[in-house]
């Protein structure tokens, strides 16, 4: 089986088909494991919330997503991202609402346990260091985790004899081999936040347990027109051209 490892969509259809064609290009998938923030900061959160309902899927809850149907107050948010949610909730039918609200914030599948932030906090902490992926191993029981929301492409591991490490989320990772535990991040579809604009994804092969990651390059101009359309905020339609 082939899954499309996705996390960060933050509503750019643009960024999102992209990497759905990709996939495509590269034999198909059978599942997306989505890792949540599915609408925010971007100009098209029912199409995205639509495009992913219409491919087989499981998805978590992003605090994006929570915050954009009021499951969640946007006090920790900073201004733009506040605006751009506000924004995102005017947007929203019943049926989106209802969707985003049945979200589960942590899933398992074979091997690998899905949240949005971390294991021990699924909505909101993000894991960007060692120290914090340390603890985090605690926080559940199977070999694998996947986590998003910091939009960075990180790998954290922990050793059989308990050192832990971080690294970028190499383009190929061999999961038969692995007699270490592995927290992965495979970036930001829709912002990514590395310095690579580019949409950032994953695929895993089940049956060869090779997880691949991916880059594609998608026409920024497309989503950040519709952002200046709507009035989101300048610094997030700048942002999308750095990467950051
Ligand atoms: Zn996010």
């Amino acid at each position: 089986m082939k899954y499309a490892i996705l996390g960060d969509i933050h509503a750019n259809l643009a960024a999102f088909e992209a990497v759905l064609e990709d996939i495509e290009a590269k034999g198909g998938f059978d599942e997306i494991w989505c890792l949540g923030d599915i609408v925010g900061y971007g100009p098209e959160p029912h199409a995205c919330i639509a495009l992913l309902r219409r491919c087989k899927h499981i998805s978590v809850a992003g605090n994006h997503d929570w915050a954009a149907i009021g499951k969640i107050d946007t006090l920790d948010f900073n201004l733009d991202a506040a605006q751009a949610c506000q924004w995102t909730a005017q947007q929203l039918t019943a049926e989106d609402v209802n969707y985003l609200q049945n979200l589960a914030i942590k899933l398992r599948r074979d091997d690998f346990t899905l949240v949005h932030g971390s294991p021990r906090q699924p909505v909101w902490e993000y894991l960007l260091s060692v120290n914090a992926a340390r603890d985090n191993f605690g926080y559940f029981d199977t070999n694998f985790c996947l986590v998003a929301h910091s939009h960075v492409p990180l790998i954290f591991g922990q050793n059989k004899d308990g050192k832990c490490f971080a690294a970028k989320t190499p383009s190929v990772l061999r999961l038969r081999s692995e007699n270490r535990r592995l927290i992965i991040n495979p970036g930001g579809v829709g912002q990514p936040r590395d310095g690579d604009p580019r949409a950032s994804y994953a695929l895993y092969d089940s049956e060869a347990q090779i997880m691949y990651h991916w880059r594609v390059s998608y026409d920024i101009t497309v989503t950040q027109k519709k952002m200046m359309e709507h009035k989101l905020p300048l610094p997030l339609v700048l942002r999308l051209n750095y990467g950051y």
